[in-house]
């Protein structure tokens, strides 16, 4: 498995990660071949990730609001966006049967995504409890 930071990200960005994603770089699920690690500009508090499970990469992106928080957080934020590399493949079998299913735009569909959001990040937040308080 292999880690590279793509597309000019700030010096402090990087070396603020580094030393987490080393830590917690046994997390990675075994499939993933590459794990690109890239600057957004959105204006999100912290991470996200983007997962191609065909081709076995992940794309994490470190929002600006991520470096202001505290180490702690940090920490707890990327094991959180690991756990969403990991449930990334159901994911996206939820969404695609939502898309073969449902009425765009449906309440009905409103519902069940909302719902299935709050399901998904629970589950995630619960992994990452649980690895982190081990
Ligand atoms: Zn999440």
């Amino acid at each position: 498995m292999k880690i590279e930071f793509r597309n000019h990200v700030p010096k402090e960005f990087q070396s603020a990660i580094e030393p987490i994603i080393e830590r917690w770089k046994w997390l990675l699920p075994p499939w993933l071949h590459l794990l690109v690690v890239t600057a957004s500009s959105d204006q999100e508090p912290s991470l996200s990730i983007t997962v191609d499970y065909e081709y076995r990469w992940a794309y994490l992106y470190i929002h600006p609001g991520w470096i202001g928080g505290s180490d702690e957080m940090r920490e707890r934020n990327l094991v959180h966006e690991l756990m969403h590399i990991h449930l990334a493949r159901i994911h996206n079998m939820i969404d695609d049967l939502a898309n073969r299913t449902m009425e765009e735009g449906s309440a009905f569909r409103q519902w069940a995504e909302n719902e299935w959001d709050k399901c998904f990040e629970a589950t995630v937040t619960d992994l990452q409890h649980v690895i982190m308080e081990r």
